[in-house]
């Protein structure tokens, strides 16, 4: 079932309503759109603010899934949002691009070796990047339903912290396997206690993946099938890789959560015994969904909620100068546009939910995926498959401004 959301005069959040309701609310002036997807609206009279408490589930990882449940057990809000895979990667080419300036002679203001010191409590990007996605999704569900408390699933405990409260900076950061027993429990916990390509929980070993050494980074988590799969030759080395890099992200991203009155912790353990008790299969959303079921005791009742899914996105490239040099040896400046105009004056970016009347009639909703300087623009999905290229910019309708975070439209 679509929900609509609703915000009070106030703009605080009160209980969804169904579709028919919005439509006579809107259209008789008492409400008017503030968000088309989830489908949100806002009061413009002063109504009583009685609402009942909501609980929310959050399965946080590559993909999180969100979820939140009312004290009756009805599901208001399900979502499973993909973090974005490529900031790693991005920040390797950035400082691949500033290594090499450095080399040329460039130079225009005095160099500078006192800033090379890493702050206490310092964290990888990509990891703040990955707990900010989180919070983030968490902050929009609080935006739209009254959530009381956050259940989170966690696979990882911090052992050091647990050991030494006090523990912080530098020491914190020198003893990454203190507190664990060994090397394969440290590598298990790194790797969430799951196989890293799989994530299967079953017949667990390690695999020297590279190398014959016994330091933590060449071993990885793999399941019985993966690992004879990998023996065999036949999981590429990049593949490995690349699922080890995921896996010890997310676990060093759980070193971040603090427990708070907010939060409350559920183990990993704990949602996938309960899950084979129930017989459910794996999704972010489901497990989320038991989260809330261990910590306040919400039986979910299944079904009857439309499941959002989103992505996140890169908004902004502040590129200046393109990496490689046009034919001619001469290194362009990244001039793309960063937005289009239209003759009545509405100004259109990249990832702008807009609505566009086809020419030869019909219309088409998508998200904004590359301007032209001719005043067109391509049409994406949300993950970014083409629905169509060469729309004027002069027939588009703009539903919603662009945000880091986008969702599948229908
Ligand atoms: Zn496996």
């Amino acid at each position: 079932m679509t929900r609509v959301y609703v915000l009070s005069k106030g703009g605080k959040p009160l209980m969804p309503t169904n579709p028919a309701r919005a439509r006579h609310l809107l259209d008789a002036g008492e409400a008017r759109v503030v968000r088309v997807k989830p489908f949100t609206i806002r009061l413009t009279i002063a109504t009583p603010e009685a609402v009942q408490p909501v609980c929310g589930g959050q399965d946080p990882g590559l993909t999180q899934g969100v979820v939140a449940v009312r004290g009756d057990g009805k599901i208001l809000f399900r979502a499973e949002v993909k973090c974005r895979p490529d900031l790693s990667e991005k920040l390797e080419e950035r400082r691949n691009y500033r290594r090499n300036r450095r080399y040329r002679k460039t130079r225009y203001r005095q160099p500078r070796f006192d800033n090379r010191r890493r702050p206490d409590g310092w964290v990888a990007p990509s990891i703040r990047q990955l707990k900010h996605e989180h919070d983030k999704l968490r902050g929009l569900v609080e935006s739209l339903l009254p959530v009381v408390g956050w259940a989170v699933e966690l696979n990882k405990f911090d052992f050091q912290r647990l050991e030494n409260p006090s523990i912080a900076g530098r020491e914190y950061q020198e003893g990454p396997q203190r507190g664990y027993f060994d090397v394969r429990e440290y590598v298990l916990g790194r790797d969430g206690y799951a196989c890293v390509v799989c994530g299967s929980a079953r017949d667990r070993r390690l695999y020297h993946f590279r190398g014959r050494s016994e330091r933590p980074r060449n071993l990885v988590t793999l399941c019985g099938a993966c690992h004879r799969l990998a023996v065999s030759g036949r999981l590429s080395f990049s593949v490995l890789l690349e699922s080890y890099r995921w896996a010890a992200r997310v676990s060093a991203m759980r070193a971040l959560w603090l427990p708070s009155g907010r939060l409350r912790f559920v183990a990993a353990g704990q949602v996938s015994a309960l899950r084979s008790v129930l017989g459910q299969v794996k999704t972010h959303s489901a497990d989320a969904l038991l989260a809330v079921r261990l910590a306040y005791g919400v039986v979910p009742i299944n079904g009857a909620c439309e499941v959002f899914r989103g992505r996140y996105v890169r908004l902004k490239n502040r590129q200046l100068h393109r990496a490689n040099a046009a034919k001619g040896g001469v290194r362009p400046v990244a001039q793309a546009r960063r937005y289009l105009v239209s003759r009545a004056g509405v100004r259109f970016r990249r990832y702008d939910l807009i609505r566009y009347r086809r020419r030869q009639g019909g219309v088409l909703t998508g998200y904004i995926n590359t301007l032209f300087s001719r005043g067109a623009v391509r049409i994406a999905d949300h993950v970014g498959k083409e629905l169509y290229s060469g729309a004027g910019v002069d027939r588009l309708c703009k539903l919603q401004d662009a945000d880091t975070l986008i969702w599948e439209v229908t």
